[in-house]
Protein backbone atom coordinates (compact mmCIF):
# COMPACT_ATOMS: atom_id res chain seq x y z
CA UNK A 1 0.00 0.00 0.00
CA UNK A 2 1.27 3.72 -0.66
CA UNK A 3 2.00 6.02 1.61
CA UNK A 4 -0.94 8.13 0.66
CA UNK A 5 -3.61 5.21 0.75
CA UNK A 6 -2.15 4.54 4.46
CA UNK A 7 -2.68 7.92 4.84
CA UNK A 8 -6.29 8.21 3.58
CA UNK A 9 -7.12 4.99 5.22
CA UNK A 10 -9.82 6.29 7.04
CA UNK A 11 -12.73 9.04 6.65
CA UNK A 12 -10.36 11.79 5.19
CA UNK A 13 -11.02 11.96 1.29
CA UNK A 14 -7.82 12.87 -0.42
CA UNK A 15 -7.32 16.22 -1.35
CA UNK A 16 -8.17 16.62 -5.48
CA UNK A 17 -6.26 18.92 -7.91
CA UNK A 18 -7.59 22.48 -8.16
CA UNK A 19 -9.60 22.89 -11.03
CA UNK A 20 -7.87 25.36 -13.03
CA UNK A 21 -4.64 23.27 -12.18
CA UNK A 22 -6.32 20.01 -14.06
CA UNK A 23 -7.05 22.12 -17.05
CA UNK A 24 -3.66 23.87 -17.00
CA UNK A 25 -1.64 20.56 -17.35
CA UNK A 26 -3.83 18.51 -19.45
CA UNK A 27 -3.39 21.54 -21.95
CA UNK A 28 -0.05 21.46 -21.52
CA UNK A 29 0.14 17.77 -21.95
CA UNK A 30 -0.95 17.91 -25.46
CA UNK A 31 1.69 17.95 -28.25
CA UNK A 32 0.00 19.86 -30.04
CA UNK A 33 -1.17 22.92 -27.43
CA UNK A 34 -1.57 26.37 -28.62
CA UNK A 35 0.03 29.22 -26.45
CA UNK A 36 -3.28 30.64 -26.79
CA UNK A 37 -5.13 27.89 -25.21
CA UNK A 38 -2.74 28.01 -21.87
CA UNK A 39 -3.44 32.04 -22.34
CA UNK A 40 -6.74 31.80 -22.22
CA UNK A 41 -6.51 29.05 -18.87
CA UNK A 42 -4.87 31.14 -17.27
CA UNK A 43 -6.99 34.71 -18.19
CA UNK A 44 -10.26 33.19 -17.30
CA UNK A 45 -9.11 33.30 -13.66
CA UNK A 46 -8.29 37.36 -13.05
CA UNK A 47 -6.46 36.84 -9.87
CA UNK A 48 -4.58 34.70 -11.11
CA UNK A 49 -3.93 36.33 -14.33
CA UNK A 50 -2.97 39.28 -11.74
CA UNK A 51 -0.50 37.33 -9.83
CA UNK A 52 1.34 35.91 -12.95
CA UNK A 53 0.92 39.44 -14.61
CA UNK A 54 2.90 40.78 -11.20
CA UNK A 55 5.77 37.87 -11.35
CA UNK A 56 6.43 38.53 -14.90
CA UNK A 57 6.71 42.85 -14.84
CA UNK A 58 8.83 42.26 -11.33
CA UNK A 59 12.34 42.49 -11.19
CA UNK A 60 12.22 38.81 -11.13
CA UNK A 61 12.26 38.58 -14.57
CA UNK A 62 13.50 42.00 -15.24
CA UNK A 63 11.96 42.63 -18.97
CA UNK A 64 12.29 45.67 -20.31
CA UNK A 65 8.75 46.52 -20.99
CA UNK A 66 5.82 46.54 -19.39
CA UNK A 67 4.09 42.57 -19.94
CA UNK A 68 0.03 43.20 -20.30
CA UNK A 69 -0.81 40.37 -21.28
CA UNK A 70 -0.73 36.80 -20.51
CA UNK A 71 0.25 36.03 -24.51
CA UNK A 72 2.82 38.93 -24.14
CA UNK A 73 4.54 37.34 -21.07
CA UNK A 74 4.24 33.48 -22.48
CA UNK A 75 6.12 34.81 -25.01
CA UNK A 76 9.15 36.58 -23.17
CA UNK A 77 9.18 34.23 -20.35
CA UNK A 78 8.89 31.18 -21.52
CA UNK A 79 5.82 28.58 -22.14
CA UNK A 80 7.22 26.16 -19.56
CA UNK A 81 8.07 28.97 -16.98
CA UNK A 82 5.04 30.58 -17.09
CA UNK A 83 2.91 27.70 -16.73
CA UNK A 84 4.85 26.43 -13.71
CA UNK A 85 4.34 29.71 -12.35
CA UNK A 86 0.67 29.30 -12.25
CA UNK A 87 0.85 25.71 -11.16
CA UNK A 88 2.63 27.38 -8.54
CA UNK A 89 0.05 30.03 -7.56
CA UNK A 90 -2.83 27.91 -8.15
CA UNK A 91 -1.40 24.85 -5.69
CA UNK A 92 -0.42 27.69 -3.11
CA UNK A 93 -3.46 29.22 -3.44
CA UNK A 94 -5.82 25.60 -2.31
CA UNK A 95 -3.08 24.67 0.34
CA UNK A 96 -2.62 27.83 1.93
CA UNK A 97 -5.35 27.48 4.86
CA UNK A 98 -6.76 29.76 7.19
CA UNK A 99 -3.73 29.09 10.00
CA UNK A 100 -6.53 28.75 12.97
CA UNK A 101 -4.87 25.79 14.02
CA UNK A 102 -1.66 25.43 15.08
CA UNK A 103 0.25 24.81 12.12
CA UNK A 104 1.42 28.00 10.22
CA UNK A 105 0.53 28.34 7.20
CA UNK A 106 2.23 31.15 6.65
CA UNK A 107 5.26 30.02 7.78
CA UNK A 108 5.20 27.10 5.81
CA UNK A 109 4.73 29.67 2.42
CA UNK A 110 7.13 31.75 3.16
CA UNK A 111 10.11 29.09 3.55
CA UNK A 112 8.45 27.10 0.57
CA UNK A 113 8.28 30.90 -1.60
CA UNK A 114 12.23 31.60 0.22
CA UNK A 115 12.94 28.00 -1.32
CA UNK A 116 12.18 28.21 -4.69
CA UNK A 117 12.92 31.91 -5.36
CA UNK A 118 16.75 30.44 -4.40
CA UNK A 119 16.08 27.51 -6.16
CA UNK A 120 15.33 29.25 -9.68
CA UNK A 121 18.25 31.58 -9.01
CA UNK A 122 20.68 29.01 -8.16
CA UNK A 123 19.49 26.87 -11.19
CA UNK A 124 22.29 28.43 -13.84
CA UNK A 125 24.83 28.12 -10.98
CA UNK A 126 23.69 24.61 -10.90
CA UNK A 127 24.01 24.30 -14.90
CA UNK A 128 20.31 23.09 -13.89
CA UNK A 129 18.56 23.45 -18.09
CA UNK A 130 14.79 22.95 -17.36
CA UNK A 131 12.37 25.32 -16.28
CA UNK A 132 10.91 23.70 -13.47
CA UNK A 133 13.44 24.78 -11.02
CA UNK A 134 10.64 27.28 -9.08
CA UNK A 135 7.90 25.10 -8.87
CA UNK A 136 9.29 22.10 -7.57
CA UNK A 137 11.44 23.97 -4.73
CA UNK A 138 8.00 25.43 -4.36
CA UNK A 139 6.61 22.04 -3.70
CA UNK A 140 8.81 19.90 -2.48
CA UNK A 141 7.50 20.00 1.10
CA UNK A 142 3.22 20.03 0.02
CA UNK A 143 3.52 16.33 1.87
CA UNK A 144 3.86 18.48 4.91
CA UNK A 145 0.95 20.27 4.55
CA UNK A 146 -1.28 17.27 3.50
CA UNK A 147 0.00 15.15 6.17
CA UNK A 148 -1.51 18.00 8.35
CA UNK A 149 -5.03 18.42 6.74
CA UNK A 150 -5.51 14.33 6.66
CA UNK A 151 -4.61 14.15 9.98
CA UNK A 152 -3.75 17.03 12.07
CA UNK A 153 -3.13 15.69 15.62
CA UNK A 154 -0.69 13.40 14.36
CA UNK A 155 0.85 15.55 12.64
CA UNK A 156 1.00 18.18 15.61
CA UNK A 157 2.56 15.78 17.43
CA UNK A 158 5.10 15.04 15.22
CA UNK A 159 6.25 18.85 15.40
CA UNK A 160 6.10 19.05 18.97
CA UNK A 161 8.36 15.80 18.96
CA UNK A 162 10.34 17.41 16.47
CA UNK A 163 11.18 20.53 18.14
CA UNK A 164 11.72 18.85 21.58
CA UNK A 165 14.09 16.35 20.91
CA UNK A 166 16.28 18.19 17.88
CA UNK A 167 14.89 15.51 15.59
CA UNK A 168 14.65 15.65 11.92
CA UNK A 169 11.09 16.18 10.59
CA UNK A 170 11.54 13.00 8.53
CA UNK A 171 13.02 10.92 11.50
CA UNK A 172 9.78 12.14 13.15
CA UNK A 173 7.26 11.39 10.64
CA UNK A 174 8.35 7.71 9.86
CA UNK A 175 8.01 7.21 13.46
CA UNK A 176 4.54 8.37 14.08
CA UNK A 177 3.38 7.76 10.44
CA UNK A 178 4.97 5.35 8.94
CA UNK A 179 6.43 6.69 6.09
CA UNK A 180 7.50 10.82 5.40
CA UNK A 181 6.33 13.83 3.55
CA UNK A 182 8.34 13.33 0.72
CA UNK A 183 6.21 10.05 -0.40
CA UNK A 184 2.84 11.57 0.58
CA UNK A 185 4.45 15.14 -1.18
CA UNK A 186 5.34 13.24 -3.96
CA UNK A 187 2.69 10.58 -4.81
CA UNK A 188 -0.17 13.54 -4.64
CA UNK A 189 1.84 15.26 -6.86
CA UNK A 190 2.09 11.91 -9.29
CA UNK A 191 -1.55 11.48 -9.24
CA UNK A 192 -2.26 15.30 -9.83
CA UNK A 193 -0.32 14.51 -12.98
CA UNK A 194 2.18 17.32 -12.96
CA UNK A 195 5.22 15.93 -14.63
CA UNK A 196 7.14 13.14 -13.17
CA UNK A 197 10.54 16.11 -14.14
CA UNK A 198 9.12 17.00 -10.60
CA UNK A 199 7.28 14.69 -8.57
CA UNK A 200 10.14 11.88 -8.56
CA UNK A 201 12.95 14.44 -7.15
CA UNK A 202 10.42 15.37 -4.55
CA UNK A 203 10.55 11.75 -2.93
CA UNK A 204 14.32 12.41 -2.19
CA UNK A 205 14.92 15.74 -1.36
CA UNK A 206 15.86 14.62 2.22
CA UNK A 207 17.98 11.58 1.03
CA UNK A 208 20.58 14.32 -1.26
CA UNK A 209 23.79 12.15 -0.68
CA UNK A 210 22.70 8.48 -2.05
CA UNK A 211 20.93 10.06 -4.79
CA UNK A 212 22.33 9.35 -8.29
CA UNK A 213 20.75 9.33 -11.85
CA UNK A 214 19.20 11.67 -13.65
CA UNK A 215 17.80 13.52 -10.68
CA UNK A 216 20.75 14.10 -9.09
CA UNK A 217 21.44 17.31 -10.10
CA UNK A 218 17.77 18.80 -9.14
CA UNK A 219 18.12 17.24 -5.55
CA UNK A 220 20.88 18.89 -4.96
CA UNK A 221 19.24 21.97 -6.35
CA UNK A 222 16.16 21.43 -3.84
CA UNK A 223 18.98 20.72 -1.02
CA UNK A 224 20.63 23.79 -1.42
CA UNK A 225 17.71 26.08 -2.33
CA UNK A 226 16.57 24.47 1.27
CA UNK A 227 19.31 25.71 3.14
CA UNK A 228 18.66 29.50 1.83
CA UNK A 229 15.35 28.89 3.53
CA UNK A 230 16.57 27.74 6.29
CA UNK A 231 18.88 29.95 6.92
CA UNK A 232 16.79 33.14 6.85
CA UNK A 233 13.58 31.82 9.01
CA UNK A 234 15.19 29.93 11.73
CA UNK A 235 16.47 32.63 13.67
CA UNK A 236 20.01 31.96 13.59
CA UNK A 237 20.87 33.96 10.70
CA UNK A 238 24.54 34.58 11.89
CA UNK A 239 25.67 30.98 11.99
CA UNK A 240 24.03 29.78 8.75
CA UNK A 241 25.41 32.11 6.39
CA UNK A 242 28.66 31.47 7.28
CA UNK A 243 27.78 27.62 6.67
CA UNK A 244 26.07 28.55 3.59
CA UNK A 245 29.26 31.19 2.16
CA UNK A 246 31.38 27.97 2.89
CA UNK A 247 29.35 25.79 0.75
CA UNK A 248 29.44 28.36 -1.96
CA UNK A 249 32.76 28.95 -1.94
CA UNK A 250 33.79 25.86 -1.55
CA UNK A 251 31.39 23.23 -3.18
CA UNK A 252 30.30 25.62 -6.17
CA UNK A 253 33.64 28.04 -6.77
CA UNK A 254 31.82 31.73 -6.03
CA UNK A 255 33.85 34.62 -5.25
CA UNK A 256 32.44 35.76 -1.67
CA UNK A 257 30.90 39.12 -3.17
CA UNK A 258 29.10 36.83 -5.46
CA UNK A 259 27.96 34.59 -2.31
CA UNK A 260 26.77 37.19 -0.62
CA UNK A 261 25.08 39.01 -3.82
CA UNK A 262 22.85 35.68 -3.93
CA UNK A 263 22.43 35.33 -0.31
CA UNK A 264 20.93 39.20 -0.52
CA UNK A 265 19.11 38.51 -3.80
CA UNK A 266 16.86 35.72 -2.41
CA UNK A 267 15.39 37.79 0.24
CA UNK A 268 14.87 40.71 -2.11
CA UNK A 269 13.34 38.47 -4.77
CA UNK A 270 11.45 36.70 -1.84
CA UNK A 271 9.89 39.59 -0.29
CA UNK A 272 8.52 40.74 -3.75
CA UNK A 273 7.37 37.11 -4.96
CA UNK A 274 5.38 36.62 -1.41
CA UNK A 275 3.39 39.53 -1.68
CA UNK A 276 2.29 38.17 -5.15
CA UNK A 277 1.24 35.53 -3.01
CA UNK A 278 -0.46 37.25 -0.41
CA UNK A 279 2.00 35.85 1.76
CA UNK A 280 3.35 37.88 4.60
CA UNK A 281 7.22 38.29 4.79
CA UNK A 282 7.41 39.44 8.41
CA UNK A 283 10.61 41.46 9.07
CA UNK A 284 12.28 39.36 6.26
CA UNK A 285 15.04 41.13 4.74
CA UNK A 286 18.57 40.27 2.99
CA UNK A 287 21.60 39.75 5.05
CA UNK A 288 23.45 42.73 4.52
CA UNK A 289 20.67 44.91 5.63
CA UNK A 290 20.71 42.60 9.20
CA UNK A 291 24.30 43.13 9.15
CA UNK A 292 24.41 47.05 8.74
CA UNK A 293 21.39 47.06 10.86
CA UNK A 294 23.32 45.23 14.01
CA UNK A 295 26.17 47.24 13.24
CA UNK A 296 24.59 50.69 13.36
CA UNK A 297 22.82 49.41 16.96
CA UNK A 298 26.60 48.56 17.98
CA UNK A 299 27.75 51.89 16.66
CA UNK A 300 24.65 53.87 18.81
CA UNK A 301 25.77 51.41 21.82
CA UNK A 302 29.29 52.67 21.34
CA UNK A 303 28.24 55.90 21.10
CA UNK A 304 25.98 55.88 24.37
CA UNK A 305 28.82 53.95 25.90
CA UNK A 306 31.17 56.78 25.38
CA UNK A 307 28.15 58.88 26.30
CA UNK A 308 28.32 57.21 29.72
CA UNK A 309 32.05 57.21 30.43
CA UNK A 310 31.95 60.96 29.72
CA UNK A 311 29.34 61.32 32.46
CA UNK A 312 30.48 59.37 34.82
CA UNK A 313 33.89 61.18 34.37
CA UNK A 314 32.14 64.56 35.27
CA UNK A 315 29.83 63.15 38.04
CA UNK A 316 32.95 61.95 39.58
CA UNK A 317 34.71 65.27 39.20
CA UNK A 318 31.67 67.12 40.50
CA UNK A 319 31.52 64.66 43.11
CA UNK A 320 35.69 65.05 43.78
CA UNK A 321 35.27 69.17 43.74
CA UNK A 322 32.30 68.80 46.36
CA UNK A 323 34.35 66.58 48.71
CA UNK A 324 37.20 69.06 48.68
CA UNK A 325 34.37 71.98 49.39
CA UNK A 326 33.04 69.54 51.90
CA UNK A 327 36.34 69.33 53.39
CA UNK A 328 37.24 72.95 53.59
CA UNK A 329 34.01 73.38 55.22
CA UNK A 330 34.06 70.52 57.81
CA UNK A 331 37.46 72.80 58.51
CA UNK A 332 35.83 75.97 58.80
CA UNK A 333 33.08 74.76 61.24
CA UNK A 334 36.14 72.98 63.04
CA UNK A 335 37.62 76.24 63.57
CA UNK A 336 34.17 78.03 64.62
CA UNK A 337 34.07 75.16 67.10
CA UNK A 338 37.14 75.67 68.44
CA UNK A 339 38.32 79.61 67.44
CA UNK A 340 37.27 82.54 69.24
CA UNK A 341 35.94 85.18 67.15
CA UNK A 342 37.55 88.14 67.80
CA UNK A 343 41.06 87.37 68.12
CA UNK A 344 41.05 83.99 66.03
CA UNK A 345 43.33 82.36 68.92
CA UNK A 346 41.79 79.00 70.21
CA UNK A 347 39.19 79.24 72.59
CA UNK A 348 38.24 77.74 76.16
CA UNK A 349 36.67 74.44 74.56
CA UNK A 350 39.86 73.88 72.99
CA UNK A 351 42.12 74.52 75.67
CA UNK A 352 40.06 72.39 77.87
CA UNK A 353 40.62 69.05 75.44
CA UNK A 354 44.72 69.89 74.84
CA UNK A 355 44.80 70.12 78.75
CA UNK A 356 43.41 66.81 78.38
CA UNK A 357 45.61 65.17 75.98
CA UNK A 358 48.89 66.89 76.96
CA UNK A 359 48.43 65.80 80.40
CA UNK A 360 47.80 62.04 79.30
CA UNK A 361 50.89 62.38 76.87
CA UNK A 362 53.14 63.95 79.79
CA UNK A 363 51.59 60.72 81.78
CA UNK A 364 52.82 58.38 79.06
CA UNK A 365 56.16 59.02 77.92
CA UNK A 366 57.07 60.91 81.12
CA UNK A 367 57.33 64.52 79.89
CA UNK A 368 56.98 67.65 81.20
CA UNK A 369 55.38 70.63 79.75
CA UNK A 370 54.17 73.81 81.13
CA UNK A 371 51.50 76.30 81.28
CA UNK A 372 51.14 80.12 81.68
CA UNK A 373 47.96 81.70 82.39
CA UNK A 374 48.36 85.64 82.00
CA UNK A 375 45.57 88.31 82.34
CA UNK A 376 45.73 92.34 81.21
CA UNK A 377 46.12 94.64 83.54
CA UNK A 378 43.43 97.19 84.37
CA UNK A 379 41.60 96.09 81.22
CA UNK A 380 38.75 97.80 82.45
CA UNK A 381 40.27 101.44 82.49
CA UNK A 382 41.34 100.74 78.83
CA UNK A 383 37.77 100.47 78.21
CA UNK A 384 36.75 103.05 79.68
CA UNK A 385 39.03 104.96 78.32
CA UNK A 386 38.86 104.21 74.36
CA UNK A 387 35.88 102.24 74.75
CA UNK A 388 34.95 98.68 74.40
CA UNK A 389 36.19 98.61 70.63
CA UNK A 390 39.18 100.21 71.68
CA UNK A 391 39.67 97.54 74.42
CA UNK A 392 38.63 95.11 71.51
CA UNK A 393 41.51 96.21 69.62
CA UNK A 394 44.00 95.90 72.01
CA UNK A 395 42.76 91.95 72.48
CA UNK A 396 43.30 91.12 68.99
CA UNK A 397 46.63 93.34 68.88
CA UNK A 398 48.27 91.45 71.55
CA UNK A 399 46.86 88.14 70.72
CA UNK A 400 49.09 88.75 67.17
CA UNK A 401 52.08 89.66 69.54
CA UNK A 402 51.73 86.22 71.66
CA UNK A 403 51.25 84.05 68.42
CA UNK A 404 54.66 85.88 67.06
CA UNK A 405 56.56 85.08 70.41
CA UNK A 406 55.88 81.63 70.73
CA UNK A 407 57.08 78.64 69.32
CA UNK A 408 55.03 76.53 66.66
CA UNK A 409 54.35 73.91 68.62
CA UNK A 410 53.30 76.29 71.91
CA UNK A 411 49.25 77.12 71.91
CA UNK A 412 47.68 79.77 73.13
CA UNK A 413 43.98 80.44 73.97
CA UNK A 414 41.71 83.02 75.04
CA UNK A 415 40.69 81.52 78.80
CA UNK A 416 38.06 84.24 79.15
CA UNK A 417 37.46 87.87 78.52
CA UNK A 418 41.10 89.09 78.46
CA UNK A 419 42.61 86.30 80.04
CA UNK A 420 44.66 83.84 78.42
CA UNK A 421 46.56 80.74 78.46
CA UNK A 422 49.65 79.24 76.98
CA UNK A 423 50.44 75.80 76.52
CA UNK A 424 54.12 74.93 76.16
CA UNK A 425 54.97 71.21 75.47
CA UNK A 426 58.38 69.54 76.68
CA UNK A 427 59.04 73.02 78.33
CA UNK A 428 60.65 72.49 81.72
CA UNK A 429 59.87 75.37 83.99
CA UNK A 430 63.02 77.57 83.57
CA UNK A 431 62.09 77.82 79.47
CA UNK A 432 58.56 78.47 80.59
CA UNK A 433 59.65 81.33 82.95
CA UNK A 434 61.97 82.63 79.96
CA UNK A 435 59.40 82.38 77.82
CA UNK A 436 57.09 84.51 80.27
CA UNK A 437 59.41 87.23 80.70
CA UNK A 438 60.09 87.39 77.11
CA UNK A 439 56.25 87.76 76.45
CA UNK A 440 55.72 90.34 79.21
CA UNK A 441 58.26 92.65 77.98
CA UNK A 442 56.48 92.13 74.35
CA UNK A 443 53.51 93.33 75.63
CA UNK A 444 55.11 96.02 77.71
CA UNK A 445 56.54 97.10 74.66
CA UNK A 446 53.18 96.76 72.34
CA UNK A 447 51.69 100.04 71.11
CA UNK A 448 48.02 99.67 69.72
CA UNK A 449 46.96 102.14 67.23
CA UNK A 450 42.75 103.31 67.67
CA UNK A 451 41.42 105.91 66.63
CA UNK A 452 45.07 107.83 66.12
CA UNK A 453 45.73 107.01 69.62
CA UNK A 454 48.05 104.97 70.93
CA UNK A 455 46.67 102.24 73.54
CA UNK A 456 49.43 100.86 75.93
CA UNK A 457 49.35 97.44 78.47
CA UNK A 458 50.58 94.91 80.42
CA UNK A 459 50.12 91.48 81.57
CA UNK A 460 50.00 89.65 84.84
CA UNK A 461 51.62 85.93 84.28
CA UNK A 462 51.48 83.10 86.01
CA UNK A 463 53.72 79.80 85.26
CA UNK A 464 53.35 76.06 86.60
CA UNK A 465 55.44 73.11 85.52
CA UNK A 466 54.12 69.47 85.16
CA UNK A 467 56.79 67.54 85.76
CA UNK A 468 57.98 64.05 84.09
CA UNK A 469 56.58 61.02 86.45
CA UNK A 470 54.04 64.02 88.54
CA UNK A 471 51.10 62.75 90.00
CA UNK A 472 48.87 65.15 88.73
CA UNK A 473 45.28 63.45 88.99
CA UNK A 474 43.60 66.43 86.95
CA UNK A 475 43.94 69.62 84.65
CA UNK A 476 42.25 71.55 87.57
CA UNK A 477 45.37 71.15 89.60
CA UNK A 478 47.71 72.65 87.15
CA UNK A 479 45.32 75.40 85.99
CA UNK A 480 45.02 76.02 89.93
CA UNK A 481 48.34 76.37 90.22
CA UNK A 482 49.24 79.12 87.11
CA UNK A 483 45.92 80.77 88.06
CA UNK A 484 47.66 81.05 91.93
CA UNK A 485 51.09 82.38 90.00
CA UNK A 486 48.73 85.03 88.84
CA UNK A 487 46.96 86.23 91.45
CA UNK A 488 50.49 86.85 92.92
CA UNK A 489 51.36 88.60 89.99
CA UNK A 490 48.78 90.53 90.29
CA UNK A 491 49.28 91.40 93.91
CA UNK A 492 52.63 91.99 93.97
CA UNK A 493 51.85 95.25 91.99
CA UNK A 494 51.15 93.61 87.93
CA UNK A 495 53.36 92.97 84.96
CA UNK A 496 55.46 90.38 86.05
CA UNK A 497 55.93 86.72 85.92
CA UNK A 498 55.12 84.26 88.84
CA UNK A 499 56.24 80.63 89.22
CA UNK A 500 54.29 77.87 91.20
CA UNK A 501 55.25 74.80 91.68
CA UNK A 502 53.89 71.79 92.12
CA UNK A 503 54.61 69.25 94.49
CA UNK A 504 56.44 66.82 93.22
CA UNK A 505 55.12 63.28 92.88
P1 LIG B 1 42.95 93.51 86.87
O1 LIG B 1 44.22 94.23 86.58
O2 LIG B 1 42.71 93.24 88.28
O3 LIG B 1 42.80 92.32 86.01
O4 LIG B 1 41.88 94.59 86.47
P2 LIG B 1 40.89 94.46 85.24
O5 LIG B 1 40.19 95.72 85.07
O6 LIG B 1 41.65 94.01 84.03
O7 LIG B 1 40.00 93.27 85.65
P3 LIG B 1 38.44 93.02 85.70
O8 LIG B 1 38.22 91.53 85.80
O9 LIG B 1 37.96 93.84 86.85
O10 LIG B 1 37.85 93.57 84.42
C1 LIG B 1 37.96 92.91 83.18
C2 LIG B 1 37.29 93.70 82.15
O11 LIG B 1 37.51 93.20 80.88
C3 LIG B 1 35.82 93.71 82.36
C4 LIG B 1 35.23 93.47 81.01
O12 LIG B 1 34.29 94.42 80.64
C5 LIG B 1 36.39 93.53 80.10
N1 LIG B 1 36.21 92.64 79.00
C6 LIG B 1 36.01 91.29 79.07
N2 LIG B 1 35.89 90.78 77.81
C7 LIG B 1 36.02 91.81 76.91
C8 LIG B 1 36.01 91.93 75.50
O13 LIG B 1 35.81 90.95 74.77
N3 LIG B 1 36.20 93.15 74.96
C9 LIG B 1 36.40 94.24 75.73
N4 LIG B 1 36.60 95.43 75.12
N5 LIG B 1 36.42 94.18 77.06
C10 LIG B 1 36.23 92.99 77.69
MG1 LIG C 1 42.53 92.18 83.95
MG1 LIG D 1 40.23 89.63 84.56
Amino acid sequence: MSAVDKLFQGNVKLPSPPAIAVKILETVRQDDYSVDKLAQIITSDPALTAKVLGVANSSYYALPNKVNTIERAISLVGVDALKNLALSFVIAKEMKGTSIGLFDYNFFWKRAVTAAVASELLAPILDYKNDDAFVSALLKDVGVVIMYLCSPNDYLSVLREKQAKGLSSIEVEQKVFGFDHQDVGSEILKRWDLPQSIYAPIALHHRGEVVEGQYAKKVELLILSDCFSKMYHSGRIGESVRELEEVLQDGYGMETGAAEELIDAVANKSIEILSTFEIDAGDMKPYSQILQEANEELGKLNISYEQLVLEYKQAKEEAEALTEELKEANQKLQELVFKDGLTGLYNHRYFQELMDKELDRSRRYAKEFSLILFDIDHFKKINDSYGHPGGDQVLKSLSNVVLKTMRESDMVARYGGEEFAVVLPETNETGAKVFAERLRRAIEQLETLFDNRTIKCTISLGVTTCLPGAEVENKSILIDSADKALYRSKNNGRNQVSVESLPAG
